[in-house]
């Protein structure tokens, strides 16, 4: 049901003035546009909304006549423009879409049904039903971009009346206005219906900040407009000069740009630079080129501020040639050059490809928008978290991009706030996943360096995967993610399938039942669900199936005189199997599927058990860890120290001490007396309570205790603990 549906009406406007309105811009742009069509479309829309209205009270169709004229102002094909007109048909009315197609067609009718899947989508979990929806939308505008056109329409119309909807139901539209349909816009290039989506939104949203910025600006109007005179009397005298024809004009205020320009510049209002700001529209590409000379021999330029969108386009195909200068009076002004179709596609971008003719579509410039909607939508597949797919549509979708080169020079196109791992994930999976380190502009940086306009990226790689679980978190692209995940996949089933065999292997010989992994395991998997020996392997690994339930299975060998013999053989095998694991021994498991669970930093000494975890091996807590309490029985594993002499752990220790001076002095130096190093610390006081935190090295818990003892003994020391995550 629409948002803005009610039953009460008022008054009545001609709505057949209105749709004579529509009609005309669409002959307009498109002579050989079926005016009857169009107003069959409109007869039809009316009998299907009739009696009902918009909780502006006016009539419900007043909203698909003003959705039709969005769409006929962007110069659409009339097809286009009659699904703007019944687009809500379906959803809110008994008219069904095969009445539609019947009538008008089938590209109406997919364009009507494309509009109208992406809202009709029910779950109980608002959450997921916000990124299905997302999903439902990009993949319809990977069919059809003329389905975004209609749907954002549609939302602007919604966000101009948004004043009659509650007041929580405003926030909720503005927000999603602003995450999804604003950046949807800019994506797609329609700057004008981007801006007026912001601004509205932006007004609901912080209605204080929005009306500081309209009182601000209008309180420096006249000032403004005299430095603009300034430097436009003396620049169209100069282009007129040089024989180039050119419109100078001021360019309208976005107050959303402007909120943002400050937040990120942290500057006032006084210092946003274009607030004093020109647009030249000219004839010809050198015209934009040439003009930009003359301004630079009027005007002194801020250097890096001269952005050259001509050669290098935006993704979202904005040409245009931007430089700021400095204008008398110190007052810095920004000017964009450019040709009157350049400025067109800057407004109404995607949809300046279906202006020219009725029935013919350009389709080879948006093709690779579609193809990149399409990647995007693969990388998304997997992704099962509703907030972290509309985290990553957000990145890939909706952010500026940056420019980055290859040591050899080569242009890269990455989205804002992307990483040199993505970067590498970029260039190739390969090279991705293989990453040992990276250079930016020379210098050595982590992975998770964020890329910066002109950067220049060097990726060195070894010969086998880097990569680990914990590089999801450095990178934001989806296309890193998706390559990360689906790496991660493989790799963790492999583990889980050589640790599931492992534990089986030794639990088997524990329990002395008698295990013939090879010749029994098909049957054994088939007997417990599993469709192949493999999977019931990788389940034991991951910790989802209980291998108590496996071995529990098994039979116990029938005692031979022989046995012992045999047994004795095996056991030897399987002694010389054993090894050192990183210091903990689990017979039979290796040692890279062992790690130190980070809550409790278990060191020699320690009693500890072993937790299987998901896909990522075996966990070794301390057993006085209270995370333990958490986890099944099922999946806890006996296991034993067995740390190298000079193996080192890592501990943190949190002291507690009345404040005084030379305090951290002290600590540090009675720390470090009892042959311990400490790897970092930190410090905080409030009112006389002092609370320290030191990582310490140390080879075992006897070691330990000394620090501890040492500490204790420390005057003005209150307590002191080892660090346990909760
Ligand atoms: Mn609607």
């Amino acid at each position: 049901m629409s948002e803005h549906l009610s039953h009460q009406r008022v008054g009545s406007p001609d709505l057949a003035a209105l749709m004579t309105a529509v009609v005309r811009k669409v002959a307009a742009a498109h002579p050989q546009a079926d005016a009857d069509r169009l107003w069959r479309a409109f007869r039809l829309a009316e009998q299907a909304h009739s009696g009902q209205a918009r909780q502006s009270g006016e009539p419900f169709l007043v909203h698909g006549l003003t959705v039709a004229d969005i769409l006929a102002d962007l110069r659409l094909d009339s097809d286009t423009v009659m699904a703007g007109l019944l687009h809500d048909v379906v959803e809110d009315t008994t008219v069904g879409l095969d009445r539609i197609m019947a009538d008008f067609g089938p590209d109406v009718s997919a364009l009507v049904d494309g509009v109208t899947k992406i809202s009709g989508i029910r779950t109980d979990n608002p959450d997921a039903r916000k990124a299905e929806n997302y999903r439902k939308l990009v993949l319809s505008i990977a069919r059809d971009p003329r389905v975004v056109l209609i749907k954002l329409a549609d939302r602007l119309h919604n966000m101009r009346t948004i004043q009659y909807l509650e007041r929580s139901r405003q926030l909720e539209m503005a927000q999603e206005t602003m995450d999804v349909y604003a950046p949807l816009a800019h994506r797609f290039g329609i700057a004008r219906i981007k801006w007026e989506l912001e601004d509205r939104s932006f007004k609901v949203l912080h209605p204080e900040r929005y009306f500081a910025i309209e009182s601000g600006i209008n309180q420096s109007r006249a000032e403004r407009e005299r430095h603009l005179e300034e430097v436009r009397g003396p620049l169209e005298e100069a282009l007129r000069k040089a024989g180039i024809e050119a419109l100078v004009t001021g360019r309208p205020k976005h107050f959303f740009s402007i909120h943002r320009k400050m937040l990120a510049q942290k500057v006032g209002l006084d210092r946003i630079y274009d607030l004093l700001a020109l647009r030249i529209l000219v004839q010809t590409k050198a015209d934009c080129y040439h003009a930009l000379g003359i301004i630079h021999s009027l005007f002194t330029p801020l250097h890096d501020r001269i952005k050259d969108y001509i050669a290098m386009p935006k993704p979202n195909m904005y040409q245009s040639l931007h430089t700021t200068v400095r204008a008398p009076g110190g007052k810095y002004l920004e000017i964009q050059i450019r040709t009157q179709d350049m400025h067109e596609r800057s407004e109404i971008g995607i949809a300046a490809h279906w202006r020219y003719k009725e029935g013919t579509r350009d389709a080879t410039d948006f093709s690779q928008l579609v193809m990149w909607l399409r990647q995007i939508m693969e990388w998304q597949q997997d992704v099962t978290d509703p907030r972290e797919f509309m985290e990553s549509l957000r990145i890939d979708l909706f952010q500026d991009e940056v420019f980055v080169f290859s040591p050899k020079g080569d242009l890269f196109q990455l989205p804002r706030g992307a990483t040199v791992l993505d970067f590498a994930f970029h260039v190739h999976s390969e090279v991705g996943l293989r990453c040992v380190r990276a250079k930016v502009n020379g210098r050595i940086v982590s992975l998770h360096h964020a890329l910066e306009n002109g950067d220049k990226v060097e990726i060195v790689t070894g010969q086998q995967t880097r990569a680990t679980r914990s590089w999801l978190g450095q990178v934001r692209t989806g296309r890193a993610k998706h390559h990360l995940r689906r790496w991660l996949r493989t790799t963790q089933f492999q583990e889980s399938l050589k640790l599931g065999r492992d534990i089986l292997e030794r639990e088997a010989k524990r329990k002395r039942v008698t295990l013939r992994l090879d010749a029994d395991l098909d049957g054994l998997a088939q007997q417990m669900g599993y469709s192949e020996g493999e999977k019931l392997l990788a389940a034991v690994g991951a910790g989802d199936l209980p291998w108590q339930r496996v071995i529990a299975r098994l039979e116990p060998p029938a005692p031979t005189p022989t046995g012992r013999v045999v047994d004795l053989g095996k056991d030897l095998y399987a002694a010389l199997l054993r090894k050192r694991v990183g210091g903990v021994r689990i017979q039979g498991v290796d040692n890279l599927m062992v790690r130190y669970a980070r809550c409790c930093q278990p060191i020699p000494g320690d009693e500890v058990v072993g937790v299987i975890t998901r896909g990522r091996g075996v966990s070794v807590h301390r057993v006085a860890c209270p995370n333990l309490g958490a986890i099944e029985e099922d999946r806890k594993l006996e296991v034993t120290w067995d740390a190298a002499p000079d193996q080192v752990f890592h501990v943190k220790l949190i002291v507690t001490a009345n404040d005084r001076k030379n305090l951290l002095a002290d600590l540090s130096r009675v720390i470090a007396e009892t042959g311990t190093n400490i790897q970092s610390g930190d410090f905080a006081a409030e009112d006389d309570l002092a609370t320290m935190t030191f990582l310490i090295e140390v080879l075992s818990l006897s070691a330990l205790e000394k620090v501890l003892a040492a500490v204790r003994r420390v005057p003005s020391v209150q307590r002191v603990e080892r660090f346990q995550l909760r």
